[in-house]
């Protein structure tokens, strides 16, 4: 008890001394950050008024160096700055529109589907000739485009420290589709149609390709040279995204494999042609942004014979619809309501008279989800289902995903997101309403196979105009795009690339 008594006390001092401590700290600690934000705000705007010349001192190596952590961020913020206002300009010139509306209506005339875009294949590349942009066939008619920013294609040289790539990607391929517009450039091609815009993205990213082409050779005042040192851009021009998974293609080709300098980041845009996302705008989202998507096929094999003996026969047609019926629970009973799935059975094919029990039916279907593991699951599931009521109906049943390709969720890496919409900011405005927080949406895109390999971001570039019609959904043979988003596509293009090559960084 005595001994007690004294450690109390010291107990008590040791207290009041802690919180004299924790008060000085406190105090200490507001003191810094608020010259810290002071600090930003000085420098940044001091940088904003001599655009990048800040970032001049070098270490032996090459690489920017700087004096102080902030006076880093300011630089590099500057140049961002400077970036970003030199694209919109280019980017806002009448001659640059005019073209991009030109070259997409070429484009336009010309659709071709999945895995046969070859004229369109040849019009890049003389665009990609016309401005000495150097190129590789990858996963043929594809292409990867390649700018290096200091002007030396042996990416296998540059120096480790610098050595960061930004990848950009425009789907090529139109859709089956007989166009019913009333437009002079209406598809040539009967049949067939760009009807989901991909002529517009293409337009985007070679008009983004001439933006990054004459900021570089407009002299070292907006890109130093030491900044220019080791950055490369990848423009990708992709066949196949309607369903024939050009993305996983383009990565699985020799000439993506052996890329000596892996992307850092990925981006893409989609025009959005709905109500909430009218021209002018633009909208992504971190995390999931477009749904996982699979086509299946389930065959159903019973046994023929009298339809008015069924107990001699084994009825392919009853499995079926119990088969029909059963995978619904798989949505209702077993996904938790919080995930979301879908699956449907769109098409149901048995038999060919009254009188007569088939041997097969032939069902087919989509399975969508937005979570990547909930889509796995739902596929496997589906399968498990399937084959059961095939046993308790004495058939055999046969579940493929093989006709189309999977096609996983599109997830976007967060702070790429974070980034694209700062980067959208500067090109599409900072009033409310232009960039936009968008919800993720059931449709699938095989985008979702870079955003698996790179941290990535897919965006929507909003294309609803009533004024001039373009009012129609993707896949219309209505569809109307809206060219009045071209240049902002482009910009949007060339700033991401650009201003992420500028932060000096492989990471966000
Ligand atoms: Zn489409
Ligand atoms: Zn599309």
């Amino acid at each position: 008890m005595r001994e007690q008594r004294p450690s109390f006390r010291s107990s008590r001092v040791v207290a009041r001394l802690f919180l004299l401590l924790w008060g000085l700290f406190v105090l200490t600690t507001s003191f810094t950050f608020s010259n810290r934000g002071d600090g930003i705000a000085f420098a940044s705007a001091a940088a904003k008024t001599n655009a990048a010349a800040t970032s001049s001192e070098k270490d032996p190596d090459g690489t920017v160096a700087f004096a102080t952590t902030f006076g880093k961020n300011a630089s590099k913020n500057a140049l961002f700055d400077a970036i970003l206002s030199s694209v919109k300009r280019s980017s806002s010139e009448k001659e640059f529109e005019t073209n991009l509306k030109l070259l997409r209506r070429r484009l336009h005339e010309r659709p071709e589907l999945m895995w046969t875009e070859t004229e369109t294949s040849a019009l890049i590349k003389k665009e990609l000739d016309a401005l000495s942009i150097s190129y590789e066939d990858a996963a043929k008619p594809g292409i990867l485009a390649t700018i290096a920013l200091d002007g030396d294609m042996d990416v296998s040289k540059k120096s480790s420290k610098n050595k960061i790539a930004v990848l950009l990607r425009a789907d090529m391929d139109a859709l089956p589709v007989t166009e019913e517009t009333e437009f002079e450039f209406k598809s040539k091609n009967e049949g067939k149609m760009h009807a989901c815009g991909h002529d517009g993205h293409v337009t985007m990213l070679l008009g983004a390709a001439k933006l990054i082409k004459g900021i570089l050779e407009s002299g070292k005042e907006i890109i130093p040279e030491e900044v220019r040192k080791g950055k490369v851009v990848y423009l990708l021009f992709q066949p196949a995204e309607e369903g024939g998974a050009g993305a996983k293609k383009m990565l699985e080709s020799k000439t993506m494999r052996n890329m000596k300098l892996k992307p850092s980041t990925s981006f893409a845009l989609h025009n959005w042609p709905y109500v909430e996302t009218p021209s002018g705008s633009f909208g992504t989202r971190g995390g999931t942004i477009m749904a996982g998507a699979g086509t299946f096929e389930i065959t159903v094999t019973g046994k023929g014979g009298h339809a008015a003996v069924p107990h001699k026969n084994i009825d392919a047609v009853v499995c079926g619809s119990k088969i029909v019926t059963d995978v619904q629970t798989i949505v209702s009973r077993k996904a938790s309501a919080l995930d979301s799935v879908v699956i449907t059975i769109s098409t149901f094919h048995a038999g060919t008279v009254s009188n007569v029990m088939p041997d097969e039916a032939k069902l087919t279907g989509t399975l969508r989800s937005l979570q990547p593991e909930t889509f796995r699951w739902a596929i496997d599931e589906l399968s498990r289902v399937a084959k059961a009521v095939g046993i308790a109906n004495g058939c055999e049943v046969e579940v493929s995903f093989a006709s189309r390709e999977v096609y996983p969720p599109t997830v976007n890496d967060a702070k790429a997101a974070e980034f694209a919409k700062r980067v959208a900011r500067e090109i599409f405005g900072k009033e409310e309403g232009k960039v936009l927080d968008v919800d993720p949406v059931m449709p699938a895109e095989d985008f979702s196979f870079f955003a698996n390999e790179y941290p990535s971001v897919m965006n929507w570039i909003g294309s609803y105009n009533e004024a001039i019609g373009a009012v129609h959904p993707l896949h219309s043979a209505k569809y109307t795009l809206d060219e009045s988003i071209l240049k902002n596509g482009a910009a949007a293009h060339a700033g991401y690339a650009l201003g992420f090559l500028a932060m000096n960084s492989t990471q966000f």
